[in-house]
Order: C-alpha cells, then structure tokens, then sequence
C-alpha cells in the first residue's frame, strides 16, 4: 500500500478505503485480462503517465490560450498522429478527445452538418452507413446527432465486401465508416476499394481507427487503411488504447482546415465569456493529454514499432492456438492486436467447443477474455456468439500459460450444448411487443429469475444467452437496469 506522509490522518484514513475498493477490481497490469486495458508490462512507462498527469491536474483544458502548454501537448499529439497515419503536414488537422466515443461522436456531427451545408434543400434525413461491425459509438452518434444509422451486412465470416458497401451509398449519406480494425473481428475494411467512390461523389469517409490507429502503422502486411489512401476524409484513433496512454485520450484528425473548423462550436449569445469548444466538453481534464503527450515523447515511433512486434508475436500464436484447439476456430481473417474465436461448425456437435462457456472456463483459471453476443444483420442473416482477445505487448509474458488455459478450458467444456434462452426469448417478446420495454423493476425480477442479478454476473455464459434471444429493447433494457443497480448498493 501506497504512504502518504505528507497527509493528516484523516486524507490516509480515505486513501486507505480507497485501496481496499481497488482490491475489488479485475487486475489492470499483467496480462490477465485481454480487453479494456492495455498493459505496455513496462513500469517507467506507468510512473511517467502518473507524474505527468500530476503535473498538469490543477489545468482546465477549456482555454488553452490561458494554459499555452495544452495547446503544444495537443499540437504535438496531432502531429505525431498525422505523421504514423500518412496525413501530410499543413493538409491534416485535428484536435485531442477524451477518448474514442467522443472522437467518433465529433467524426460524425462534422460530416452531418458540412452535409446539410451542402444540401440546404434536402429534406431527407441524413444517413449514416457503416458496416455492421462498426464500433457502438456510431449507433450512439447516429442517435444523438438525428442521423439514419444504415449498417451494411457484412459475411458470415465477418468479412466486408466493398461491392455491398457501394451499394448504399447515395445524396442523403452523410459520412461513410470503416474500420482499421473492427473490433469484433479484428479484420481491416476495404477502405482502399470504397474510397474511391465515397471520394467521386463527394462523400465524407471516416475512417475509425480508434483501436488500431497506434498498432497498424508498424504492422507489416496490413492493407491501406490511412490518410495514404485519397478520399479518407477523417480519423480516430485512441491514445488510451495501444497509445498506452491512461483513459481520456483520443484524437480526431480531419483531412483540410475546414472540414476540422466544421468540429467546432462556438457562440457570442450568452452573458459570459465567449465560448469556443473544438469536443464537446466545456471545462476539462488536462491530465490524460499531458500522459499521453508524455508516453509519446519517452516511447516514439521505435518504441511502438517495438510494442507492436510483441503484440504480432503473441497475435500470430494465438491464432495457430484457435486453428489448433478442436471444436472451435477463429472468426475471419483479423490484421492487427485483436482477434476473435467461435465454435467450429465443421466438427460434429459433441467434439465442438461452445465459445462462450469456453471463455467462462478460462475465467475460472484466471484470464479474462470478452464474450461477444450472436446477433442478426439487417438482411436477417446470423453473425455467430464469439470471444474477444485484446492482444498487448504484456500478453506475451503470459503467452505460455494463457495457451495452456486456453486449451485445458476446451478440453473441459468441448460437447457441452451452448446457452439458450429461445423460450425466455419468446415469452419476453409476446408479453412486451413492439419494441416496448419493462419497467426497471420487472427489470431486476427478470434479472433475478435468469440467474444474472445482485451485482456482475461472475459467468456471463447464461447472460449472452439471454441478449440473443430477448428482442433488443428488452436486451437493452435489462442490461441497462443490470448496470445501474452494480452503483445503488
Ligand atoms: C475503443 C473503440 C472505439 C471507442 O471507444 P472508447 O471506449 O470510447 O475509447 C471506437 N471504435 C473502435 C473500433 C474501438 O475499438
């Protein structure tokens, strides 16, 4: 436990309760928990983020003309960006975030309103086309910012075609999205098959490289997926993530000056001081961007060439594992530090490995991977349930026992009949039609009565079950009811 001599007995009475809340908490360091947080395994780096966010804690990052050094971490950031990502000095520009959502949310409000200024006299509601597999947080704009969200199917292997992808493009698309990669597969778009069309009728192409903006420009091999190809527009990509920056830090880079003007909100018609906003925070943290700034400056582009080949490393034996493990295989053909796995279809029932009381098994030996929900495409075809591996440069000192996990975990789950919850599904669906949603209270019985409530579920086999058989509103429902009570002990 940390000292803290300088402080009174009563500041080392609340810090001390504070650490024993931590000891809650899945472990953040050492490799045991492949998703959410991305453990460089490297000390200095850690004390360095610390000491850096110490150091600019008492900033608001709401003026940085009051607070000049924010404004040459950011430039500094922006730039580093717009060099690994192939944009071209002074014709890329762009602006630091807190985090991935509110790049992608930023990514498209710009596009939305450079499309109404464009079409003063559409009447049409603006569309917003992705592919099925884009990140939640483009769901999450579309609804916020009064765009028609279009996913495009994707094949059942998880793979995009750009034929599919053109197929939706039309007057009222406001912005196309693709992603280097998605994260549910881990597979890069074809960014360099689309843009050329996006590019011709003058659509805005985001390309959301949020996950894997700092990993893909040492990845050798990888498609174009940058600012390199003509007709990217703008970029995301999370510092926060293989940046291995603390979380609140992304950035967004737009190609021209006016496109990332197009961000901005600013207004005179107020009392108070004149407010211009590049994000869409008011006052904020100056901290994620200093560690941020700081990890860049100490690592620079040879120390995340070095990440990286660690992370290829254990990506490359992870993949040979799920072509190995019988009863399951890997989903798709991912390009970059994620990749996915699902049941194998091609081995007869009792020799297949349901993949997600397979990653509930592997809970129990003590590595934490990310069930992912079947779910079915707006054409009414199935993406099958699978598991995530977020794969950092930490993973590969675990890579000889999280291997073994991985294979003892089959072994023990292989022939078990997966999850199914249809009949609960049925049932849900006829007593709340029409996309209606129960109460918060009718919430937690449900909760209760399908063996997920009081608190976080430590199996989450029989919730993913759950989620695919509800209709999404009950899904939806339940699972925001499930995360409202885990703060109302
Ligand atoms: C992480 C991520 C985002 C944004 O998520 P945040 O959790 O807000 O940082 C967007 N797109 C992809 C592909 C991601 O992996």
């Amino acid at each position: 436990m940390t000292e803290h001599s300088s402080l009174d007995a009563r500041a080392q009475e609340i810090l001390a309760r504070l650490q024993r809340m931590r000891q809650a908490d899945a472990p953040t360091h050492g490799g045991r928990v492949l998703s959410y947080v991305y453990d460089p395994g490297n000390a200095q780096l850690d004390a360095l983020a610390a000491q850096a966010m110490e150091a600019a804690r008492p900033l608001n990052g709401l003026d940085p003309t009051t607070f000049p050094s924010i404004a040459a971490m950011e430039g500094e950031l922006v730039r580093f960006a717009t060099r690994i990502m192939h944009g071209r000095p002074r014709h890329v520009f762009g602006t630091v975030t807190s985090g991935g959502t509110e790049s992608c949310l930023l990514a498209v409000k710009t596009a939305r309103d450079l499309w109404r200024e464009a079409n003063p006299r559409s009447r049409a509601r603006p569309r917003l086309v992705t592919l099925s597999t884009v990140h939640a947080a483009f769901q999450k704009a579309a609804r916020l910012f009064d765009l028609a969200w279009d996913p495009v199917p994707v094949q059942a292997d998880g793979s995009a075609r750009a034929e599919d992808v053109l197929a939706h493009l039309g007057t009222d698309v406001a912005l196309v999205v693709l992603s280097a990669p998605a994260y549910p597969t881990g597979a890069i778009d074809p960014i360099a098959q689309v843009a050329p069309h996006t590019r011709a009728r003058g659509i805005s192409l985001h390309v959301d490289a949020c996950f894997g903006g700092l990993a893909l420009p040492w990845w050798d091999g990888a498609p174009a997926w940058d600012f390199a190809v003509p007709g990217v527009t703008s970029m995301s990509a999370d510092f926060h993530k293989f940046g291995y920056a603390p979380k609140g830090v992304s950035v967004l880079l737009h190609r021209g000056r006016a496109r990332h003007r197009r961000q901005f909100f600013a207004t005179t018609s107020w009392p108070a001081y004149p407010v211009v906003n590049p994000t869409l925070l008011g006052s904020k943290s100056a901290s994620p961007l200093a560690a941020a700034w700081a990890v860049v400056e100490y690592l620079g582009a040879s120390g995340y060439a070095q990440a990286v080949a660690s992370c290829r490393r254990s990506a490359y034996a992870l993949a040979a594992a799920a072509e190995r493990i019988e009863g399951l295989r890997l989903w798709g053909e991912p390009t970059g530090p994620a990749l996915a796995l699902i049941a194998d279809d091609s081995v007869p029932a009792y020799r297949r490995v349901d993949p997600h009381r397979w990653a509930d098994a592997v809970a129990a030996a003590g590595f934490h991977l990310q069930h992912q929900p079947g779910s079915v495409q707006a054409d009414g075809t199935r993406l099958p349930r699978s598991v995530h591996l977020t794969i950092t440069p930490v993973t590969e000192s675990v890579l000889p026992e999280l291997l073994a996990a991985l294979e003892q975990a089959a072994d023990t789950v292989r022939g078990r009949r997966p999850h199914d919850a249809a009949v609960l599904g049925r049932v849900a669906g006829a007593l709340y039609p029409g996309g209606r949603a129960p109460s918060p209270r009718t919430c937690g019985v449900l909760l209760k009565l399908a063996g997920v409530g009081g608190g976080v579920p430590g199996k989450m086999a029989p919730l993913m079950a759950l989620i695919e058989a509800l209709p999404a509103a009950i899904a939806e429902a339940l699972l925001t009811e499930l995360l409202a009570r885990t703060s109302e002990e």
